[in-house]
């Protein structure tokens, strides 16, 4: 059986080792009230509710899914108790301003919390998932009328957000919307026109729903500079329906029970966000924050993976391992766990999500640090990873959950087991809040070619001075070495596509995949490289000091031949593509 328990251990390590949190939460007026036990308490609520409430309710989601009928939305069994209870909890005030009836806690904790929900119950998460983004969204650009009126619904969790941008014809590029928004003399709009795909566009667990709608002003220009952005709520002020319809939902791969709703606005009223036909940059500040939540699901997927093929490896018992000789064991038959294949594919798993796990903290605290202590390196920073977060890690989440499906064999392709939802269930991650392509030529084009290379530089300066530390150690002077060469690697490809680029302006779109998988590589390099410095200067008997330091020397075994993949495929990619 399927089955999730917060890996609060390694959330401690991180938090309190790898980033040394709370050193930067004591020099942070902000956050002057928090400490470590605080913060692990937080988190071991945040586990309670995850494990006790949401991950029971993950299969049975998947099996009932969402159902639809006239225009209403029921989502599965014991959905809308589960939100209540989150609601109790406080939860969806958690990273919010106090002045605004928020906890005020960092972005770092929301994100550990993020985890955990994401990886009981994917399909739950989608309903709150987007909430701080909005939230964000409306504090930074709404007036302050829109924002007195909607952000305490928002912060409390009696209203859920959605984020409505995709139309039939218009995904990827938002330039092709139509859906248009007519000035009122009362200074509200009228917005009609469809709305396709929307994530919790209709459901039962509110009994509001502010929806967030990218429209056409009259006056609009064509593209993508002519779109701004509106509140309209499915309920007006004295109760009475808004015009918004929910015309039907999707059925689906994964993600049954969140509701994929195809939405008609109908001279619906709404009130503007932000400036006209700025409606993009408004929308922006909530697409980052949902990118980083994105990444998280990939995180969520893969740590799910993880512990479920660790279990299943323990119990399994198939033929004689070789390390395993008759001297050791006189059984017919040794755990799976003892077959060096699958010895590989478990140490790859963990690596992958505790290695990730730093690298999304990392992100979620640099956020933090930008927004309170106006660093803006910091910000340059957080901006760089939010492509790699959202498009590396949920192309491991799919990758590493099919990794662990193949640890159950036959049991794995069968529902039993519930490691095949977790292979369904991660793949839109890498579709959906922008795909991994539209990720990939976003962090290559703009945040690397774009910024001559001056937020790059800025990584790079992190993961050497990272590289300087750990070589004055005996135990990490080879991760350290590896982690420098990575970075030779890095600056010297980027120098090559540059160059490149100059004579062929196809080439950085045809390797910018790579590149990005490349830079995730390079990222978890950096993670493992740390970990094994400041777990090497644990106490011998702290439990993590030997694991860090071995799964440190299974990633460092691994990382040429995964760095000399993409760099052959970028390599490669001079080559022009034919049309087919
Ligand atoms: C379950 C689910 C939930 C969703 N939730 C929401 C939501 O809440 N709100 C919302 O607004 N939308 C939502 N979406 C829509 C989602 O964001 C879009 O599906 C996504 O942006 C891709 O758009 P598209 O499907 O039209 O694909 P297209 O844009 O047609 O792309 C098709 C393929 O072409 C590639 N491609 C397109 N342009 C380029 C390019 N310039 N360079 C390289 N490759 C390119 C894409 O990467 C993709 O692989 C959801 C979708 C699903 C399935």
């Amino acid at each position: 059986m399927w089955s999730y328990e917060a890996p609060l251990r390694d959330m401690q390590f991180v938090l309190e080792h790898w980033l040394q949190a709370p050193d930067a939460w004591r020099g942070n007026p902000a956050f002057e009230a928090l400490d470590l036990p605080l913060a692990l308490q937080v988190l071991e609520e945040a586990a309670r509710f995850s494990q006790g409430v949401l991950a029971p309710l993950n299969s049975s989601g998947d099996r009932q899914g969402c159902r639809w009928q006239a225009g209403q939305v029921s989502t599965p069994d014991g959905f809308a108790e589960a939100y209540r209870a989150y609601v109790d909890g406080g939860w969806p005030a958690l990273a919010c301003t106090e002045a605004l009836g928020g906890q005020g806690l960092p972005q770092l904790l929301d994100a550990a919390v993020q985890e955990m929900l994401y990886a009981a119950n994917h399909a739950w998460a989608m309903y709150t998932g987007i909430a701080h983004g909005a939230y964000l969204c409306l504090k930074t650009h709404a007036a302050p009328w829109l924002q007195a009126r909607y952000l305490p619904e928002i912060i409390s969790g009696q209203a859920l957000p959605t984020m409505c941008l995709t139309e039939p014809q218009a995904g990827s590029d938002v330039g092709l919307l139509r859906c248009r928004a007519e000035p009122q003399a009362d200074g509200s709009y009228r917005l009609s026109g469809s709305k396709l795909f929307i994530s919790g566009g209709e459901h039962d667990l509110t009994a509001n729903i502010l929806h967030l709608v990218l429209a056409r002003l009259p006056d609009a220009p064509p593209g993508s500079r002519g779109i701004s952005l509106f509140l309209v709520p499915k309920r007006l002020d004295d109760g009475q329906p808004n015009g918004v319809r929910c015309d039907g939902i999707e059925h689906k791969m994964g993600i049954k029970g969140s509701a994929t709703c195809s939405l008609v606005f109908d001279a619906a009223q709404g009130w503007l966000i932000g400036d006209p036909h700025r409606g993009l940059a408004a929308m922006f500040v909530m697409m980052n924050s949902a990118r980083l939540h994105v990444g998280l699901q990939g995180l969520g997927h893969v740590d799910a993976a993880w512990q479920n093929a660790r279990q299943y490896a323990a119990e399994r018992l198939q033929m004689r391992a070789p390390s395993r000789p008759e001297a050791v064991t006189a059984a017919a038959a040794d755990p799976i766990r003892y077959h060096p294949a699958m010895r590989r594919v478990l140490l790859e798993l963990r690596t992958t999500s505790e290695g990730m796990r730093a690298i999304g903290y990392w992100a979620a605290h640099l956020l933090d640090q930008a927004e309170h202590q106006q660093d803006p390196q910091a910000a340059q920073l957080a901006s760089l990873l939010t492509p790699i977060i959202k498009a590396f890690f949920t192309e491991q989440g799919f990758r590493q959950a099919s990794n662990a499906l193949q640890v159950f064999g036959g049991y794995g392709y069968v529902a039993e087991f519930g490691i095949e939802q977790t292979l369904r269930d991660s793949r839109i991650a890498m579709i959906y809040e922008g795909s991994n392509e539209i990720q990939a030529n976003d962090l290559l084009l703009r945040k690397v070619l774009g910024d001559e290379g001056r937020a790059f530089g800025v990584l790079l300066a992190e993961l050497r001075a990272e590289a300087g530390q750990g070589s004055q150690t005996v135990e990490c002077a080879g991760f350290a070495h590896a982690l420098d060469r990575v970075c030779d690697a890095l600056a010297s490809v980027v120098n090559a596509i540059r160059e490149r680029s100059g004579e062929d302006c196809e080439y950085p779109y045809r390797a910018a995949p790579d590149f990005l998988q490349l830079c995730g590589v390079a990222l978890l390099a950096f993670a493992w490289a740390r970990a094994a410095r400041v777990s090497g200067a644990l106490p011998e008997e702290h439990p993590l000091r030997a694991a860090k330091l071995q799964s440190a020397g299974f990633f460092f075994d691994y990382l040429p031949s995964r760095l000399a993949q993409h760099l052959g495929a970028i390599e490669g990619a001079r080559a022009a593509l034919a049309f087919v």
